[in-house]
């Protein structure tokens, strides 16, 4: 079964992902690494590699995973990176993050959601991601600065915390916009300075916290 799922992984990265122009080696072997159906709902097992959102339960979804690709490409993930994820969701943006970078720290804003997506990040055995619960609107101050910030729901603006806790040449990717349809965004920092890339609509589950939407 395994071994079925790793041939389907190779074709979903191959269709999807390469296919459409990501050609970031580190992201496309992480996609073909991470067990994507651990964390889906049971119930939906093979659909996990199918090319769209699924439902996760708590009125939430885990990304289709070209989304998950354009965003790990946008935030140029390397080895001795420590990265920071709003929104953990079902724990696998973060569990591909994981194969990339040293240490992810994810923030989940439901408690129910984010002792599921420990557990399915357990099953996959990523051993250096952290997922904690609370605003993630507000970052995650404790350990900041952060190479990499990835928010993975959608924000009115960014959110001045996240900019804050930034590292100096740091990346941070979100999707703003409109609770119903956003531009993916990715910021480089330098010094003062963050340089903004705009690309193309995405929708996500919105952002709700103290600077994201009201609930
Ligand atoms: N990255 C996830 C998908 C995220 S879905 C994956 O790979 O599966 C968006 C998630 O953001 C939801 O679980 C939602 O509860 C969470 N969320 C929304 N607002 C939040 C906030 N202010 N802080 C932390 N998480 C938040």
């Amino acid at each position: 079964m395994e071994q079925d799922f790793a041939q389907v992984r190779r074709l979903m990265v191959e269709h999807q992902i390469r296919a459409r122009g990501i050609s970031n080696e580190r992201v496309l072997a992480a996609m073909r690494e991470v067990p994507r159906h651990l964390f889906v709902p049971g119930d939906l097992g093979s659909a996990a590699y199918g090319d769209h959102p699924l439902p996760i339960g708590e009125g939430q979804t885990i990304s289709q995973p070209y989304i998950v690709a354009v965003m790990t490409d946008l935030l140029a993930p390397g080895p001795a990176d420590r990265v920071l994820e709003i929104g953990a969701g079902s724990g696998y943006q973060a569990a591909v993050l994981g194969r990339i970078v040293r240490e992810v720290w994810s923030v989940e804003r439901i408690p129910a959601v984010a002792v599921q997506a420990e557990k399915n990040l357990d099953a996959a055995g990523a051993t250096n991601v952290r997922v904690v619960v609370g605003d993630g609107t507000l970052g995650l101050p404790d350990h900041a600065p952060y190479d990499g910030i990835i928010v993975t729901a959608a924000a009115p603006s960014v959110p001045q915390p996240l900019f804050d806790q930034l590292a100096d040449g740091g990346r941070l990717v979100a999707p703003i916009g409109s609770r119903n349809l956003q531009d993916l965004v990715c910021y480089v920092r330098r010094g003062a300075d963050f340089a903004r890339r705009i690309r193309g609509g995405v929708t996500f589950v919105p952002l709700i916290g103290a600077y994201g939407w009201e609930e």
